[in-house]
């Protein structure tokens, strides 16, 4: 399946969750067989033989992902979650929202010092999240291997946010 083909299975739902904005919906490409095998597929041989020790994937949306990644290169999966849902010691990150701040939280125990930590989540947008998690995985000595995304949204450079890693998306969007 080629880019174009994956492209057609994500559904585009104007104005949510507020107007203005255009939603790149999942899970449309998740309920197709082909689909949904084409994405992991990929994402394994894009990762296969590089040094991952870890994926790392991000509540809620990252969820689905990013096990299925860690499966496919025989790794484990360390979940990032919305403060207070992790039920062990945990270390916060603080990011910046269109209006406000939101937190995000990891087991402080879940990322060995050196170990080498691939991110992998759904949609690359302005980048805050993306960013918060590299502080997260570096506040415990651990390295980002790399972050991986299945859709970028080009137009809001959130690349930039995470400049200098290893960053890789199978599919680009212009507005
Ligand atoms: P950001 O921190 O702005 O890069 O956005 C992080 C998360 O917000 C992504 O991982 C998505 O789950 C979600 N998100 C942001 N914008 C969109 C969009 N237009 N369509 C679908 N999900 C989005």
């Amino acid at each position: 399946m080629n880019n174009d083909q994956l492209k057609k299975l994500i559904r585009e739902v104007p104005d949510f969750p507020k107007p203005g904005i255009l939603f790149y919906d999942i899970t449309t490409l998740l309920k197709d067989a082909s689909g949904l095998k084409a994405v992991i597929d990929e994402f394994g041989k894009r990762y296969h033989g590089r040094s991952v020790d870890v994926v790392l994937g991000i509540e809620a949306r990252g969820f689905i992902f990013a096990p299925a990644v860690a499966y496919a290169l025989g790794v484990g999966f360390v979940p990032v979650r919305k403060p207070k849902k992790l039920p062990a010691e945990t270390v916060r990150e603080e990011y910046q929202l269109e209006y406000g701040t939101d937190s995000l939280e990891i087991h402080r125990d879940a990322i060995q010092p050196g170990q080498r930590v691939l991110i992998v989540d759904d949609v690359l947008a302005t980048g805050g999240t993306a960013a918060a998690v590299t502080r997260l995985i570096e506040k415990l000595g651990g390295k980002v291997a790399g972050l991986g995304f299945v859709l970028e949204l080009d137009f809001l450079h959130g690349r930039d946010k995470v400049a200098g890693y290893e960053l890789f998306s199978l599919l680009h969007y212009e507005k």
